[in-house]
């Protein structure tokens, strides 16, 4: 879809009644952001419109409007199943891979409505009917305005709208720093500013939410858990479920630990391998031209952006992160 064709896919909106929208596994701010402005500006055109996410995410995003109409997939697998057997119209927003979304992609395989990808990471597979992607844009928060505004429905955007795109904004380029920030980028924050929401309160409401011991665990993994690749400019952490418990880990605390290290000066290539749900969760961080896209996609079953890329272990998180430190070093 190009963007002189948003007047046409406003038909194709326009013919559709029941519209669902999905978001990745583990959402984070710009996957519920997208999503809930997507789904605000749909119900303002009386659409019968869900979210669908394939499971929990953090309680830090729950104030975001339209947030308690959310139906997660790992808790009501009967109820979504019919949703997308009836669906006319769905969305696939800030993911381009059904091996993103877990037992949900099974769905979606099956589905007979046409799909619209919306999304900004790299490589997108091929399911869709309709695809909006631009792997330079900050965020899929920023298609979602485009998409709106390329339209003709700018004035739709209200401040429910402005919040969740807002949301995802702030979240996916570090508060307005990474490289992914453009010009266009503080113009649509601009135009969402307009509305009246209030940034401070949007950035109190995503990071001023520490519990006591998320803060402790932040204090002991800098302290006690991160470690540099001898010879190698690359910090990485390694943390076991046991740990975690120890404080009373709650989705979405190590959230952001991942940069951490950048601040040591000359470091290029951060990492995070956790214990989670039986498996090893990975996080890549890097700077400039070093590439954890493709290094997730070659080596750990994920993929994400060049800059910023996730995947998953099914080997201990020793025998991970031994393989992490070996192949490290070929980014160099
Ligand atoms: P995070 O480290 O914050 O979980 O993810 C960093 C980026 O990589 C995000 O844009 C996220 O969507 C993407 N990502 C995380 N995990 C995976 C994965 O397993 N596969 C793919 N393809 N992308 C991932
Ligand atoms: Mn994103």
């Amino acid at each position: 879809m190009q963007k002189d064709s948003f007047l046409k896919f406003k038909n194709t909106i326009k013919k559709a009644n029941n519209i669902v929208i999905t978001t990745h596994w583990s959402p984070d701010g710009d996957a519920m952001g997208s999503s809930l402005a997507l789904y605000n500006y749909l119900l303002q055109l009386d659409k019968n419109v869900k979210v669908v996410v394939p499971n929990a995410y953090p309680e830090f995003l729950d104030w975001l409007p339209g947030n308690k109409n959310v139906i997660i997939h790992q808790k009501n697998e009967a109820k979504v199943e019919k949703l997308i057997k009836s669906a006319d119209l769905i969305f696939t927003l800030d993911y381009n891979s059904f091996k993103r979304i877990e037992k949900l992609g099974l769905l979606l395989e099956k589905a007979t409505a046409p799909i619209v990808l919306i999304d900004h990471h790299q490589q997108p597979d091929n399911y869709a009917t309709y695809y909006f992607h631009d792997v330079a844009a900050c965020s899929t928060c920023e298609l979602i305005y485009e998409l709106i505004a390329g339209m003709g429905h700018k004035k739709m955007i209200d401040k429910k709208i402005a919040a969740c795109l807002y949301t995802g904004l702030m979240t996916d380029t570090g508060s307005f720093r990474y490289p992914s920030v453009t010009a266009k980028t503080h113009l649509v924050l601009s135009e969402l500013l307009k509305t009246g929401i209030v940034p401070a309160d949007i950035h109190s409401a995503v990071y001023d939410t520490y519990s006591y011991e998320r803060l402790k665990l932040l204090g002991y993994l800098l302290s006690e858990k991160m470690e540099i690749v001898k010879e190698i400019p690359a910090a990485y952490f390694a943390i076991t479920e046991s740990e975690l418990k120890r404080f009373n880990y709650q989705k979405g605390d190590t959230e952001g630990i991942v940069n951490y290290p950048f601040s040591i000066k000359g470091i290029k290539v951060c990492a995070l391998f956790m214990e989670s749900e039986g498996y090893i969760k990975i996080s890549f961080r890097s700077k400039g031209k070093i590439d954890v896209n493709k290094f997730a996609r070659d080596h750990f079953n994920g993929g994400g952006h060049i800059n910023a890329a996730g995947g998953k272990s099914i080997q201990t998180l020793d025998e991970t992160v031994t393989k992490f430190t070996t192949l490290v070093k070929t980014l160099f």
